[in-house]
């Protein structure tokens, strides 16, 4: 799948396309270099900043928003290696990792004052990770009343914020620490 197609039909799939469930000796010799290049984490730095909503490239990781929010200014940090393992991620570049986590944390409490900020990685299709080869951190702001983000819309009427306005609020507050 393209970034287009993924930016455009909306969820990364799976399972597998049908084409694939029905014709399993041509998924089965599928390259691992294959599966990369259909990886949407090692796709989104090819585009520019704006197409794929990056709002900062470090040495090691990006920072790009979630297309599907789970709230106001849920991003993830992500490094620009194909890694599938948190434990494969050398030092230097998990430590980075860590510190622009520390910087979102900043900028999120600065631009959307929250409750809490939830922190995460799930690893692995079974912990529930929607790019399963390509580990990336979660970050996101959460407030008390939002156990769920629909209700939360539903009845305190808070909008959720176009992706255009977050991905510029962000930048813009990114850019005074780092
Ligand atoms: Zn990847």
């Amino acid at each position: 799948m393209s970034f287009d197609d993924w930016l455009g039909a909306g969820r990364f799939r799976y399972p597998p396309p049908m084409d694939h469930l029905w014709t399993p000796w041509r998924y089965a010799y599928v390259t691992d270099a294959d599966r990369q290049s259909e990886c949407i984490f090692c796709q989104a730095p090819k585009e520019s900043d704006e197409k794929a909503r990056i709002v900062h490239r470090a040495k090691h990781c990006y920072i790009i928003l979630n297309t599907f929010p789970y709230t106001n200014g849920h991003v993830m940090v992500v490094p620009y290696s194909h890694l599938d393992e948190l434990q494969k991620l050398p030092a230097d570049a998990t430590q980075e990792m860590m510190v622009l986590t520390q910087r979102m944390e900043t900028v999120l409490r600065a631009l959307y004052r929250p409750d809490g900020i939830n922190l995460g990685m799930n690893i692995g299709k079974a912990a529930g990770a929607g790019v399963a080869g390509h580990i990336h951190m979660h970050v996101l702001p959460r407030w008390v009343a939002d156990a769920n983000f629909i209700s939360v819309i539903g009845e305190t009427r808070v909008m959720p914020e176009a992706l255009e306005v977050t991905w510029e609020r962000i930048r813009k507050e990114l850019e005074k620490i780092l």
